[in-house]
């Protein structure tokens, strides 16, 4: 298959309707376009045609019980898809949509097993991006989505990701430039009486306590699960966002850290080893194998630059990877869960 890739200016909307006019005649005819949110790029299928909605697993290699999330283009387009919606799931669309936050309602029949993986709920987000919101709009259906990467590779932030991952296994990319938060929305369920977090994204639980105080938070959100238990959301079950490398998490004071890595390094001297360093300490190793992750002081650029670190660490062949860990607070606590599960939870805590 030959995977056709348009670039769009996501600041002039009038110049691009032709692109998006092509990119709906592909899902319109049951096929798969790949397409920038605001989030990260996202796979997307017609969510209410279970046969194109297959093909997304089929591109990625992802296990089919791993549901995806249908996006809409406004949340008019909701109540055709969802059953009881709750006071504070109206809340929380209210506080937080258009934007990176995702909720798991009970679905109605109209949504293919495909795009709930066999589940009775079914995720819906309303993205902010732009582009993501005039490519939905013109499809005239819900695009049913997951990160466009290879499954279990990190999530793409540009649509160079994507090619390099996808390129011939998919009809179209449309190319709206870089993602702005960078990690995958929060996953709030919604279905039940309490609303519960099941991943962790920019939208913080901080920020979700304050719609929501009684908020609980999936065990999956916070480490790893014993054998035999089962996350909420069935895609935390896997392992994700893994380099090539094996990867170590460090975590303590910024000094504590630098010693430790440094010292690892010394170890590791006859192996190709990387550290995924921040502004603050990027000076302090005694390697050039540095890769600047973003600024203590401004958590949400490591957010924004995770993946793309990730994926720089196969580019450059590394074997062996060390990387600095982060408080778990507000943006810390998203940062650590999808780091933790590129480390395989292997974290050295040195307070
Ligand atoms: P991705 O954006 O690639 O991470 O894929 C969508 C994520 O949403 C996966 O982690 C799924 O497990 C999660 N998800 C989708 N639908 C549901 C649902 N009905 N209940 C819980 N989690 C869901
Ligand atoms: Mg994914």
């Amino acid at each position: 298959m030959k995977t056709t890739i348009l670039t769009v200016d996501p600041t002039n909307t009038q110049l691009n309707n032709e692109i998006y006019a092509k990119a709906a005649e592909v899902i319109n005819t049951g096929g798969l376009v790949a397409f920038p949110t605001e989030t990260v790029y996202g796979l997307g299928a017609n969510a209410l045609d279970g046969t194109a909605v297959k093909k997304i697993y089929e591109a990625k290699g992802r296990p089919s019980d791993n549901p995806l999330i249908a996006h809409i283009s406004d949340i008019s387009e909701l109540y055709a898809l969802v059953k009881d919606i709750s006071p504070v799931a109206q809340k929380l669309m209210k506080a937080f949509w258009p934007g990176p936050m995702t909720l798991v309602f009970k679905k109605k029949d109209i949504i293919p097993k495909e795009t709930s993986g066999g589940l009775d709920t079914v995720a819906v987000r309303f993205p902010e991006n732009r582009v993501a919101q005039h490519f939905i709009a013109a499809c005239g259906v819900p695009i049913a989505a997951p990160s466009a990467n290879t499954s279990g590779k990190p999530s793409p932030t540009r649509a160079s990701h994507v090619e390099f991952d996808l390129d011939g296994k998919i009809d179209m990319i449309i190319d709206g430039g870089h993602c702005e938060f960078g990690l995958e929305s929060t996953i709030v369920d919604v279905s039940g009486d309490v609303p519960c977090l099941l991943r962790p994204g920019s939208v913080t639980l901080e920020m979700l306590k304050e719609i929501a105080p009684d908020i609980t938070v999936d065990k999956a959100v916070l480490g790893k699960l014993n054998e035999g238990e089962r996350p909420k959301a069935p895609g935390m079950k896997y392992t994700h966002y893994s380099p090539d490398a094996n990867v170590t998490i460090v975590r303590g004071s910024v000094d504590k850290t630098v010693k430790e890595i440094n010292s690892l390094l010394e170890e590791h001297k006859n192996e190709n080893c990387g550290v995924i360093a921040t502004e603050e300490t990027k000076d302090g190793y005694n390697t050039k194998n540095v890769l600047v992750i973003g600024s203590r002081k401004h958590p949400e650029t490591i957010a924004a630059n995770l993946f793309k670190m990730l994926r720089k660490c196969d580019y450059y062949g590394y074997k062996v990877v060390f990387v600095e860990g982060f408080p778990e607070s507000e943006i810390g606590l998203a940062i650590m869960n999808r780091l933790k599960k590129a480390a395989g939870y292997n974290i050295i805590e040195l307070n």
